[in-house]
């Protein structure tokens, strides 16, 4: 017995998906509009309209708390440079200028 494998015998195929169906969570649809058919653009899983709005409702519900967090951070950045820009004023106001004149 040979303990050679034929190659013949074997058949080697390479997985063009990016998504495997158990591991999908089908962000990425199609909508056929003559149909009213909702598939996964991924996996091609079949997907019923309601399960599509929830996924969808979900989905705009994250982006506008990002926004949310985004504006706040926003503010706080512009409430900072304001703090720092009258420090700096005050600081300057302080002490004697190097750059202007002196008149003795
Ligand atoms: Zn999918």
């Amino acid at each position: 017995m040979s303990s050679v494998i034929p190659f013949a015998r074997l058949r080697v195929t390479t997985d063009q998906r990016t998504h495997r169906p158990g591991e999908c969570d089908h962000h990425n649809i199609r909508l056929d509009p003559r149909g009213g058919i909702v598939t996964c653009r991924d996996c091609s899983a079949a997907l019923t309209p309601f399960w599509a709005l929830t996924m969808l409702a979900d989905q705009y519900a994250v982006a506008l708390a990002h926004i949310e967090r985004l504006e706040r951070r926003l503010a706080g950045a512009d409430a900072r440079i304001l703090d720092l820009s009258a420090e700096l004023d005050a600081k300057q106001a302080k002490e004697p200028s190097k750059h202007s004149p002196t008149f003795p």
